[in-house]
């Protein structure tokens, strides 16, 4: 498997690509795209069939809207981007002169859909985004780009739109920032692109999260732009006139990956050496800790006493949630780290139980 990416976005960071969830009509279309078009580089997008969770919602326009995204083309300069979820989408919208296309979230987590379109692909030059799957699975995510790889196409981009989760959250799709970061890490030339808008789901949280993807050094953005959010068919609640982008893109604060000033990396590299030197720590603790977890196991062993204990468990979390919190750590880092220790513990344990 090849671990390369063309360079697809030649422009300064971040690309933005901006429009309609959905195109409507064509007036909707052209008036959103006209507003959007002083952002020179801008990608306009638009969806034109949308895979709904739900029947009975609007499904998109259909081809028709193709045609508008030409006139989109060759009145305003823009660059265009649609949604494709089979072959059949694909050859359609090469056929209308579409620059990229993107693939959503519920498509990538499915592989005969993908392999569908990564054939319908072969032989073609057109880029292609390809969404996080709506599952927090990162081997569907990657699988997707890997299909792609085989078939030939080279100019990916992925964008980060968030992962369901039953549990509440603000976010509609929370984001969980490390599965994307671990998809960089296995493509490092992967140009990464982050969704607020399906990420928040809320008009107002836009910004926020986009500036959080600027700080974490993502390429670009896709923001949901409608000429009249509160009357779009669909993502109403997410959705931004092209003057609140505007905002939103005078607002954001690119930050540089690097900097050439001495005096920054020698504080850097200064912070860098306590920081490794504390993780060093860290693990050491963590072995005595399990050598201790070790002793106990044989102890429990002796006496024919089960692993868990539950109340010590509740205890235990709740002194040293308290504890750290007091000590400036939020209560979801220090359970998600004390749950991931409690089952290392369990598991050391049933080794000496077992064996
Ligand atoms: C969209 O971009 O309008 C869309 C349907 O997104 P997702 O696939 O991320 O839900
Ligand atoms: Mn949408």
């Amino acid at each position: 498997m090849v671990n390369y990416f063309k360079k697809i976005f030649s422009s300064s960071k971040p690309i933005v690509i901006a429009g309609p969830c959905s195109a409507e009509s064509e007036k909707q279309v052209l008036a959103t795209a006209h507003e959007l078009k002083k952002h020179s580089n801008l990608i306009f997008r638009a969806g034109i069939w949308k895979p709904r969770t739900r029947p009975n919602s609007f499904e998109g326009i259909g081809v028709e809207g193709l045609d508008w995204l030409k006139k989109v083309k060759d009145e305003t300069g823009l660059k265009t981007t649609v949604e494709v979820a089979k072959a059949k989408h694909v050859e359609l919208a090469i056929k209308h002169d579409v620059d990229m296309l993107w693939v959503g979230a519920r498509t990538t987590g499915n592989p005969f859909a993908i392999q569908e379109i990564a054939d319908a692909l072969k032989n073609t030059d057109i880029t292609v985004l390809i969404k996080n799957p709506i599952n927090p699975e990162l081997n569907l995510w990657i699988g997707a780009i890997e299909r792609l790889q085989d078939a030939g196409v080279y100019n990916i981009a992925a964008i980060h739109r968030g992962f369901f989760a039953y549990k509440n959250s603000k976010y509609r799709n929370i984001p969980q920032w490390q599965l994307a970061l671990d998809l960089k890490r296995k493509f490092p030339d992967l140009p990464m692109i982050c969704d607020p808008s399906h990420i928040s789901g809320n008009s107002n949280l836009i910004m926020e999260i986009a500036q959080k993807a600027m700080d974490m050094s993502y390429d670009g953005l896709m923001i949901e732009t409608h000429i009249d959010p509160k009357n779009a068919l669909s993502d109403k609640e997410q959705q931004i006139t092209p003057l609140e982008l505007d905002e939103i893109l005078n607002n954001l604060i690119v930050r540089n990956f690097d900097t050439d000033d001495k005096e920054f990396k020698a504080t850097l590299k200064q912070l860098r050496i306590q920081i490794d030197d504390l993780d060093i720590e860290l693990l050491d603790v963590l072995k005595r800790r399990m050598q201790l977890v070790e002793k106990i196991g044989h102890h429990k062993k002796e006496n024919k006493v089960t692993i868990l204990q539950n109340n010590r468990w509740i205890e235990m979390l709740k002194i040293r949630t308290k504890y750290g919190k007091e000590n400036g750590l939020s209560e979801h880092f220090i359970q998600q780290l004390l749950k991931a220790i409690h089952q290392e513990s369990i598991d050391k344990q049933n080794n000496v139980m077992n064996n």
